[in-house]
């Protein structure tokens, strides 16, 4: 007989990852699912750093599959949640200013299409058209997708979270997972919070963190935790009433409308792994300085907020989904390499399935697999931000 402390599945993470493959979890009948998460409050990891990006525009197939199934799901998260997403689809407008970038985008643009992601690419004055104000004369092209957009990541956490307590989760706070090791029949047995649980599953949702959960049992998970900044700015009266996210490719810095003002970031290349998030002003005033080059009238605008968060960054930018070979019921939710949070819905039913019904039948999650680095990598993602 299960004790009073044995899951059907624990999720080790109490993130956008962990609370949407709960509130799957539970939609498919997956028994007694317990997240577990170390922090007070759900959400405070790498998803309550995220900008809230969220598009179609992605290099690899299955990514793109990944975004298509989670964007439907972003649109009606207030029918299905009862917590409003704010998904705004205005747009993601990549700027590109050397020739070669735009061979690559426009050949990515056609798989996209056909795909079923509307990716136009268009000229420097077709840009300036979508965002008035932009300087153009050092510009090539550019490619829009209008359904991509930006959603609130604390909204999504707090959906998932209402929807997977309904239907039965627990969600234990102040919960670190702290040993594991796999009991004879093929479960695990793990300390939790000072408390000794069982679990038939374990799912490794540890964010920037999952490496360290990995060691737990021996298992190397490739993800190397790596700082991100950005900075908002006091809200500024000639902000346009719609804008699309923007990414200004030469330099990789991005913005976007957030709270009256911009949120303007970029990720540094030379950033080594690491733990720190804590802001660099210096490193940010050059973040803006780029901006204000590509949008002049940003010289304008006031920092209000600086903020520095942890991607959880893979071999290949590429996620890691599914059993562990040798754990098959060790499940990893991680590597989402700056695009976790706006992938979480797909991620959430991928892995339900894996659990419920031994594969994810929905959407094909192959590429995924940690098993590609032993050989080698797959195929990378061209388009992380
Ligand atoms: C600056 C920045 C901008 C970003 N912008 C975007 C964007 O525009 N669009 C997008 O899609 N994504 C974006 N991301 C990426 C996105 O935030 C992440 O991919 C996503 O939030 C990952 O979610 P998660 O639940 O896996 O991780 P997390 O949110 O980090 O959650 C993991 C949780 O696990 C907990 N944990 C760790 N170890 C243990 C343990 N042993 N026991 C119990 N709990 C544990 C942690 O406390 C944490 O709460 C951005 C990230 C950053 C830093």
């Amino acid at each position: 007989m299960p004790g009073e402390r044995f899951a059907d599945v624990a999720i080790v993470g109490g993130g956008v990852m962990g609370a949407s493959i709960a509130a799957h979890l539970v939609e498919r009948k997956a028994g007694r699912v317990v997240v577990f998460e170390r922090e007070d409050l759900l959400g405070t990891g790498s998803t309550a750093k995220a900008a809230g990006g969220v598009r179609l525009q992605f290099t690899t197939a299955a990514n793109v599959a990944l975004s298509r199934y989670s964007m439907a799901e972003i649109r009606n998260f207030r029918e299905r949640t009862g917590v409003d997403a704010d998904f705004a689809q205005d747009g993601y407008l990549f700027l590109l200013n050397s020739e070669e970038d735009l061979r690559r985008f426009s050949e990515t643009a056609v798989v996209q299409r056909a795909l079923g992601a509307p990716v136009e690419v268009i000229t420097p004055e077709e840009a300036e058209r979508i965002l008035p104000g932009i300087r153009t004369d050092d510009l090539v092209g550019a490619t829009f997708c209008g359904e991509d957009g930006v959603a609130t990541p604390a909204a999504l956490v707090a959906g998932y979270a209402a929807l997977a307590r309904r239907g039965g989760a627990e969600l234990r706070r102040g919960c670190e997972v702290t040993t594991v090791a796999p009991t004879t029949g093929g479960g695990f047995s793990f300390v939790a919070g000072g408390e000794r649980w069982e679990c038939d599953w374990l799912v490794n949702a540890a964010g920037p963190w999952a490496g360290q959960v990995g060691a737990l049992l021996g298992v190397d998970v490739p993800v190397s935790p790596v700082r991100r900044q950005f900075f908002t700015t006091e809200p500024l009266s000639w902000a346009p009433e719609k804008m699309p996210l923007t990414i200004d490719w030469g330099t990789g810095v991005y913005m976007h409308l957030h709270s009256g003002g911009m949120l303007i970031g970029n990720s540094d290349p030379d950033e080594p792994p690491g733990f720190s998030q804590t802001p660099d002003l210096d490193y940010l005033a050059g973040v803006w300085e780029d901006a204000a080059r590509r949008l002049p009238r940003v010289e304008e605008a006031s920092m209000k907020t600086l903020n520095a968060g942890l991607y959880e960054v893979s071999p290949d930018h590429n996620a890691i989904l599914g059993p562990v070979p040798g754990l098959p019921r060790f499940v990893l939710a991680n590597g989402f390499s700056g695009h976790g949070m706006q992938h979480a819905p797909a991620v959430g039913r991928a892995i339900s399935e894996v659990i419920t019904d031994g594969e994810s039948r929905t959407l094909d999650i192959t590429a995924f697999s940690v098993a590609r680095f032993a050989r080698g990598t797959g195929t990378p993602e061209g388009n992380v931000i």
